[in-house]
């Protein structure tokens, strides 16, 4: 197996005051993911925007830890559960202030959150106060039912931005330069692919048999990719298949000595006359090339047309 690619697990100490101001922004992300969630009355949609607020939990926590230079899953992982939970704390704050805003004298907490449990929420419809105007058996969710969502609700936005920004602080990373890797070197594709391809690029062993199928012209009659036929021409058969390896370099900004390729089957299928699905997947991701294999890949790229993308 060729090295791949892993965090050091190194970190700076500006992530302790990159995580306030980061956690401040996380709050606002709940005050707007609350809005939605109270004006919006549609469970689909208030679904998205929950999975929107976590995924900007992560945003949030992994832009900040990146700014910070840690290299700490776990940490990441960390800042993405803190930010996901001010989010959800701000929220629960929001949703507060929007019901008791117009009520005359103070409710307690203890008093709105009895409230909340006890009115619980109708499917489809804003809250437990529409049941006046659409008189209803007892609502659809109610008591323990409600901390149930608050839980799951907490739950999935402190997973997500943990998962989102542990990821986001994986990412390559130059330990000499003191870099993140930024966008592609270059990218490009072999145009075909036998059909063993993925199965030799899995089981490599050196950069020259990760490069092996970019060496060779395609072979006579190779599979054309399927296409939308112009008038007049037929159609390929429906099932025609056609395989490209897809190479990404990347690395860092500053030296030649650190990088990393990613290669992907891109495989696309005629499934009907007028249709065609493409498929991608990963067979060898963020492996280690060092300045001498860097040559060998953007040899490739210059024979395949590679795109420098930087
Ligand atoms: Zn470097």
């Amino acid at each position: 197996m060729l090295p791949t690619y892993r965090p050091s697990g190194t970190f700076t100490m500006s992530f302790a005051t990159l995580l306030p101001a980061a956690a401040a922004l996380g709050g606002v992300l709940g005050f707007v993911y609350q809005l939605g969630i109270h004006y919006i009355a549609f469970v689909k949609i208030a679904v998205v925007l929950w999975i929107a607020c976590g995924f900007g939990a992560a945003g949030i926590a992994g832009l900040g830890m990146r700014l910070s230079k840690c290299r700490s899953a776990m940490i990441g992982a960390g800042a993405g559960a803190i930010i996901g939970l001010a989010a959800v704390a701000a929220g629960h704050v929001t949703e507060f202030w929007l019901k008791t805003k117009s009520v005359q004298g103070t409710v307690t907490v203890q008093e709105y959150v009895k409230a909340r449990v006890d009115g619980g929420w109708y499917i489809g419809r804003r809250s437990a106060s529409s049941s006046n105007s659409f008189p209803k058996k007892s609502p659809d969710i109610v008591g323990a039912g409600v901390w149930a969502v608050w839980g799951v609700e907490a739950v999935g936005i402190l997973a997500l931005g943990a998962w989102g920004a542990a990821r986001m602080v994986s990412r390559p990373y130059c330990e000499t330069c003191q870099q993140w890797a930024g966008k592609a070197i270059v990218a490009f594709a072999v145009p075909w692919a036998p059909a063993d391809a993925a199965d030799k690029i899995k089981q490599a062993a050196d950069i020259d048999s990760l490069l092996a199928i970019s060496s060779s012209p395609p072979p006579e009659g190779a599979a054309m990719l399927p296409r939308v036929p112009k008038k007049g021409e037929e159609a390929p058969p429906k099932g025609t298949e056609y395989r490209e390896m897809a190479y990404t370099l990347t690395g860092c900004p500053v030296c030649d000595d650190f990088g990393v390729l990613t290669v992907t089957l891109v495989t696309t299928k005629q499934a009907n006359k007028k249709q065609i699905v493409a498929s991608r997947k990963d067979l060898a991701v963020n492996v280690l090339i060092d300045r001498a294999a860097r040559e060998k890949v953007l040899a490739a790229a210059r024979v395949w047309g590679g795109v420098p993308v930087a």
